[in-house]
C-alpha cells in the first residue's frame, strides 16, 4: 500500500482482505467437504439399497436359473422393491456380462471392463460389490454400484443400480452459495468494523493535528477535545499542556519585551531631555550643565547595566549558563564580596558584618556566579538600608552538610506581603510602585539574574521580610549536585 494511504482506507482494506482471503479458503475446503458428504451419502443410500434388493432377489434369481420363474415375475419383484425410488435405475446382469432386464424396457449393451467396470469390479471384487462416479448414456453425472447376487456359492447374477447426481450437485451447490454469501456479509461486516475503528482512531488524530496546525498558525488559545482511545486521549491531554506551557511561555515573552522596552525608554528620555535642555541654553549656567551632565552620564550607566543584565539574564534562562563547576570555598567568597562593599557601607554609615560557621563545607559550584549572586543580595541591602543600619551576612552548613545556605539580613524598610511573591520577577521593583521609597535606579532584574544562578545550581531561594523592621535574603545550595 502506498505511504500516503488513510489510516481508514488501510484499515478497511486490510481488514477487507484478512477475511475475504479466509472466506476463500473456508468456501474450498467447506465446498469440497460438503460435495464429498453429499456424494457419500448417495452410495450410502444406493448401496444399502443395492444389497437389500440383492438379498430379495436371491431367491426368484436361483429359481430362474433353475428354469422355475420367469423374467416378468423377476421384472415385477425389482419394480416393486424400488418403486419408492423414482430416481434409481436397474440393470440386471447375468454372471458372464449379458444384461437381461432393465428398468427403461431396453436392454444395454453387454457389460465390458472399459464401459462398466463397477460390473467388472464387482465380480473380482471380494466383497462383491462396486461403485464408481461416471457419465452416463444421457450425459448426465451418474453414481453406479454393482453388487454380485449369489444363491450359497453360485454367482446367480448382478444388479446394478444407477441415479442422477445432478440433485445432490445443486443443493451442495445452494449449501455452498449460502456459505459464500454468509461469508460475503462477514467480511463486508469486518470491513465495517475496520471503518469504525479506524473512524475511532482518525477522527482524534484529525483534530489534534487541525489543533495544531491552528497553534502552528499563532492561535495559542486553541486547544483539542480528548477523545477516542485511551492513549489519543492521554495524548490529546498532554498536548493541550504543551499548548497551556508554550501560551505562558509566549504571554510571558510579550511580557518581557513590553518591560525591557519601557524600562530602556526611561533612560533614553532622560538622556534625550537633559540634551534638549543643554542645547536650549543650559549650557550657558555651569552649575545646572554640570548637575545635567552628571545625570546623563549616570542614566547611560544605569542603561549600560541593564542591557547586560539584561543580557545575562536571557543567556541563562536559554540555558546558555556555563556549567563548569569547581571545588569552591563559599567563606571566601562571601570575604570577597565583604571587602568590596565594606568601604561603600561604612560610606552609607551601615554596619556590615560576616558571620560565616567554622566548619562550612566545600562546594561543587560556579564560583562567578555564585559571588554574584552574594554580591544582588549586599548590593540591595546596602541599597535599601537606611543609615545607622545593620547588614549581617551569614554563612552556614545546611542538611547535614549537603547544602551551603546564604543568608543576607538587613535593617531596612523591609517588603510587604503584597510585594513579597513578585520580588525574584524580572523588571519587579518596589519603588516603581511605590514613588515614596525613592528611586534606587536599580533595574529590577538582580533578584531574577540570583534567582536563575541558584536555581542553575539545583538550589532554593528566597525571603522573608517585615515592614518597618527588615528583610532576609537567602539562598541555599547543595553542595554537589
Ligand atoms: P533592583 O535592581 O531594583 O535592586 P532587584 O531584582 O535586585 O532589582 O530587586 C527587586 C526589588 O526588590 C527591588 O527593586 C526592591 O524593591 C526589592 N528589594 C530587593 N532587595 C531589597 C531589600 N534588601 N530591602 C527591601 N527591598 C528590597
Amino acid at each position: 500500500m502506498k505511504p500516503g494511504t488513510s489510516l481508514n482506507s488501510r484499515l478497511v482494506f486490510s481488514h477487507l482482505l484478512v477475511s475475504l482471503v479466509s472466506i476463500i479458503m473456508i468456501s474450498v475446503f467447506a465446498g469440497s467437504a460438503i460435495f464429498n458428504a453429499a456424494i457419500k451419502d448417495v452410495e450410502n443410500n444406493l448401496e444399502d439399497l443395492a444389497y437389500s434388493t440383492s438379498n430379495a432377489l436371491e431367491l426368484p434369481l436361483y429359481q430362474y436359473s433353475m428354469g422355475q420363474n420367469d423374467l416378468p415375475t423377476i421384472n415385477n419383484i425389482l419394480n416393486r422393491l424400488l418403486s419408492k425410488h423414482p430416481d434409481v435405475n436397474y440393470t440386471l446382469y447375468k454372471p458372464d456380462g449379458t444384461p437381461i432386464l432393465d428398468n427403461s424396457g431396453v436392454l444395454p449393451a453387454p457389460a465390458t471392463q472399459n464401459n462398466d467396470p463397477e460390473i467388472w469390479n464387482a465380480l473380482q471384487s471380494d466383497l462383491g460389490e462396486a461403485d464408481q462416479v461416471r457419465t452416463g448414456a444421457n450425459g448426465e453425472r451418474m453414481f453406479f454400484v454393482a453388487v454380485r447376487i449369489q444363491r450359497e456359492n453360485d454367482l446367480v447374477a448382478v444388479l446394478r443400480l444407477n441415479t442422477p447426481l445432478s440433485s445432490t450437485f445443486l443443493a451442495a451447490r445452494n449449501a455452498l452459495g449460502l456459505l459464500a454469501l454468509v461469508g460475503l456479509l462477514v467480511a463486508l461486516s469486518v470491513s465495517l468494523f475496520g471503518w469504525i475503528l479506524a473512524t475511532n482512531i482518525s477522527g482524534p488524530i484529525q483534530n489534534l493535528t487541525k489543533t495544531a496546525e491552528r497553534l502552528a498558525g499563532g492561535d495559542m488559545s486553541a486547544r483539542v477535545t480528548p477523545s477516542g482511545p485511551q492513549e489519543l486521549h492521554r495524548l490529546a491531554e498532554v498536548f493541550n499542556t504543551m499548548a497551556g506551557r508554550l501560551q505562558d511561555h509566549v504571554d510571558e515573552l510579550r511580557a518581557f519585551v513590553a518591560n525591557a522596552s519601557h524600562e530602556l525608554r526611561t533612560p533614553l528620555t532622560v538622556v534625550k531631555l537633559r540634551t534638549e535642555a543643554l542645547r536650549n541654553g543650559a549650557m550657558e549656567e555651569p552649575v545646572v550643565a554640570e548637575q545635567f551632565l552628571e545625570e546623563i552620564e549616570s542614566e547611560v550607566d544605569r542603561l549600560g547595566r541593564m542591557v547586560n543584565d539584561l543580557l545575562d539574564l536571557s543567556r541563562m534562562e536559554a540555558g546558555l549558563i556555563s556549567k563548569k563547576r569547581s571545588l569552591i570555598n563559599m567563606g571566601t567568597i562571601a570575604t570577597e564580596v565583604y571587602e568590596t562593599f565594606s568601604s561603600r557601607a561604612a560610606r552609607a554609615g551601615l554596619k556590615l558584618i560576616l558571620d560565616i560557621e567554622p566548619d562550612l563545607p566545600m562546594m561543587m559550584g560556579n564560583e562567578d556566579q555564585l559571588r554574584r549572586v552574594l554580591y544582588n543580595f549586599v548590593d540591595n541591602a546596602i541599597k535599601f538600608t537606611p543609615r545607622d543600619g545593620e547588614i549581617d551576612v551569614y554563612l552556614r552548613s545546611g542538611r547535614k552538610g549537603k547544602t551551603v545556605r546564604v543568608l543576607v539580613k538587613d535593617t531596612g524598610p523591609g517588603i510587604t506581603t503584597e510585594d513579597l511573591p513578585h520580588i525574584f520577577e524580572r523588571f519587579y521593583r518596589v519603588e516603581a510602585t511605590r514613588p515614596r521609597y525613592g528611586t534606587t535606579k536599580g533595574s529590577g532584574l538582580g533578584m531574577a539574574i540570583a534567582k536563575s544562578i541558584v536555581e542553575n545550581h539545583g538550589g532554593k531561594i528566597g525571603v522573608s521580610s517585615q515592614v518597618g523592621k527588615g528583610s532576609t535574603f537567602w539562598a541555599e545550595i547543595p553542595t554537589h549536585t
